[in-house]
């Protein structure tokens, strides 16, 4: 089975391309179709001034129908996808979780397995460069 790839970023909630231990490890979520209108995917607001998508709101709305949904709530019912080389036998393989950040050693983590070695990928979440804050 091959999972269906993005084409491109835009229709993702979550996209990430990055090296895990000695593998690698491609990692996607779809945006969801808008439960009321079926007529487009749901995301982020975007800004009617700028044109640009306000990526810290915390609610993803239906550009048709201007349903909204929380962002937990939506989060919580999407599947990330994951296409990998396994850190630790080195196979090549797929698999799926669901989107949920778990806290796995104080970091939050969406963790696949390996198909072959069962081995755990680990996808954590990137750690923003904190900005000094001015008192
Ligand atoms: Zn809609
Ligand atoms: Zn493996």
């Amino acid at each position: 089975m091959t999972y269906k790839k993005p084409e491109s970023t835009a229709e993702c909630v979550y996209f990430s391309n990055r090296d895990v231990g000695e593998g690698s490890a491609m990692i996607w979520v779809f945006k969801q179709e808008c439960p009321e209108c079926h007529k487009a995917k749901m995301g982020k607001p975007v800004d009617a001034k700028t044109g640009k998508v306000k990526i810290r709101a915390k609610e993803y709305v239906c550009p048709e129908c201007g349903y909204t949904v929380e962002k937990q709530e939506y989060e919580a019912g999407l599947t990330a996808y994951c296409e990998y080389t396994c850190p630790e036998c080195k196979s090549e393989g797929e698999a799926e979780a669901p989107f949920k950040m778990k806290t796995i050693d104080g970091v939050k983590t969406i963790r696949f397995n390996c198909k072959s070695c069962g081995a755990n990928i680990d996808i954590t979440k990137k750690m923003k460069k904190k900005k000094q804050k001015k008192k």
